[in-house]
């Protein structure tokens, strides 16, 4: 499945990769999806409804003049050190790259080396065939 621009939620995390996602049974839609298709804790996430956020017209934190502020930095505190994901990284990457160069590599990296088949930033192994994911 191709990586899209709208799985791209505005703190950095790619819902493409996000086990609630990939998962068959209550499946999340996304970040930018329907309110109704996500979980409680995404619907009221502190980043998308922020203030900075709400009142502005941008749509990633990237653009925000307080990034990264406490709650992304929070974020990247806990996600680097249990998933080894750093969200501002990939917001820096898309600013300066832009969103085909930064989507073409995401679709690259997040692939099973094994089978092919997407690979999730909260497991360790290949959710299709038990592959070991190498982190880079
Ligand atoms: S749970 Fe959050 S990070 Fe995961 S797909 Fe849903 S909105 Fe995205
Ligand atoms: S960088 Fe922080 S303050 Fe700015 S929109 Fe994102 S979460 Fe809100
Ligand atoms: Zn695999």
């Amino acid at each position: 499945m191709p990586f899209t621009k709208d799985l791209i939620a505005p703190c950095g995390i790619n819902c493409a990769i996000c086990m609630a996602y990939l998962r068959d049974k209550n499946s999340c839609s996304g970040c930018l999806g329907p309110d109704e298709e996500k979980r409680p804790s995404c619907r009221s996430c502190k980043k998308k409804t922020c203030e900075e956020h709400t009142k502005a017209e941008f749509a990633y934190c990237f653009e925000c003049p307080k990034f990264p502020c406490k709650t992304m930095k929070d974020l990247e505190k806990r996600y680097t050190t249990k998933y080894h994901y750093s969200p501002i990284t990939t917001l820096n990457q898309i600013k300066e790259e832009g969103f085909d160069a930064f989507l073409a590599a995401e679709e690259e990296k997040w692939k099973c080396k094994n089978c092919g088949a997407t690979l999730c930033v909260h497991r360790e192994t290949c959710l299709k065939c038990g592959a070991t994911i190498e982190r880079i």
